[in-house]
């Protein structure tokens, strides 16, 4: 059996190899290295793809996020909720910027922000929401919105991990995730849906004097070179990475899939082990499984004797970020954010990717299993 790993970007490459290298041929052949014409191609692709009317790209997923904030003209002082169970980005690009973080605890089972938290957090100084549509499966949206709608808070939807992601409204309406917020960002880090050959990240509205103010900041400020109307930062895609993920854009459903595939093998083999939860599907927001998590008791042992077998695994997050030393604060004691707490201690991702074999699948499943029944 091959080696199992937690993401096969080898074997991924592998299967559009000829596509890949003709179009990183092409960049290097124009030179057009800095904002050539791919950047613009893939820019669109994407906002076909996911519907939306413009997609500004940039260099990270965390650069997204903080020039969406910045683009929104947030103070400091000024307070934004968001889950306490996220990748740290999501808080950094807040602090940075002078502006509260308001952490707000997350559902046990969708592992997304706890929505009926959501008010008793809001105050006069709140100002924005960032959903993170976590593992790859969106965030209630619905009442989230509404809520936000109510006291006029922008919603900034951290795509990340998410990209593809479809949420059902209750009147029928489809969104993809990034989508439905007044901003949507995301990264195409390697390991992600979507990922490129290193560093890159985009921002979606459908708000044309945001788009304008989007780009601008992601460019120094500067509409027009050299003048540079409002205080920016300088984040861009690569033109490189922007030709690799204008192929691998076309491939993003097929990975999905066949992440789904891996999914389904996972939850009918490890459904109904003592000790195993499997993880929850929303009724209304399709999976891309960016990951595919479990709750389980006895998570360190489990998370040794996979290692031992050959089976890498990941824990998303092993620190909360209240416990963080740059995020905590006095207030912060142990129960602040149970379910969050809890998580931290029993949450383990187990290897999911577009390249996973059927006897990988069943080899991981079958030492979960027996882990717990013998
Ligand atoms: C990966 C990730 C980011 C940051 O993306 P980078 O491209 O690594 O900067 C932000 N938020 C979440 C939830 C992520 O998973």
């Amino acid at each position: 059996m091959e080696k199992i790993k937690m993401a096969d970007l080898h074997t991924q490459y592998l299967r559009i190899k000829p596509e890949i290298d003709d179009a990183i041929q092409q960049v290097l052949t124009s030179t057009a290295f800095i904002q050539g014409p791919e950047v613009n191609a893939f820019a669109q692709a994407l906002g076909t793809y996911v519907d939306v009317n413009h997609v500004i790209t940039c260099g990270n997923g965390t650069d997204a996020l903080q020039i969406a904030m910045m683009a929104l003209e947030l103070q400091p002082g000024d307070e934004v909720i968001l889950p306490v169970h996220t990748y740290v980005a999501t808080a950094e690009v807040i602090a940075l910027l002078g502006l509260v973080p308001v952490f707000i605890d997350v559902f046990a089972d969708s592992f997304n922000l706890d929505v009926t938290q959501l008010e008793s957090k809001i105050t006069p100084k709140t100002k924005a929401i960032v959903p993170v549509h976590l593992y790859g499966q969106c965030a209630d949206m619905e009442p989230l919105l509404a809520i936000a709608n109510r006291h006029k808070l922008y919603v900034i939807e951290d795509t990340a991990q998410a990209l593809g992601a479809e949420y059902t409204f209750s009147n029928g309406t489809r969104k993809k995730a990034g989508t439905m917020g007044i901003i949507g960002t995301t990264s195409f880090f390697p390991s992600k849906n979507l990922g490129c050959f290193g560093d890159g990240g985009a921002i979606f509205t459908n708000d044309t004097v945001l788009a304008e103010k989007l780009k601008m900041t992601a460019n120094h400020g500067q509409r027009i070179k050299y003048h540079h109307d409002i205080i920016g930062i300088n984040s861009r895609l690569d033109t490189l990475q922007a030709a690799i993920l204008q192929v691998k854009l076309k491939y993003l459903d097929d990975y999905a899939r066949r992440r789904n595939d891996a999914a389904a093998y996972y939850d009918l083999a490890l459904a109904g082990i003592a000790g195993v939860k499997i993880p929850h599907r929303s009724g209304n927001s399709t999976h891309v499984f960016h990951q595919y998590t479990l709750t389980v008791e006895r998570r360190d042992d489990l998370k040794k004797e996979l290692e031992a077998a050959g089976i890498p695994t990941m824990i998303y997050y092993p620190v909360p970020l209240h416990f963080q030393k740059a995020y905590a604060r006095k207030s912060f004691g142990e129960g602040s954010f149970p379910v969050t707490e809890s998580l931290s201690k029993t949450v383990i991702s187990i290897p999911i990717h577009t390249e996973m074999k059927p006897e990988q699948l069943a080899f991981i499943s079958e030492t979960i299993k027996t882990f717990y029944t013998t």
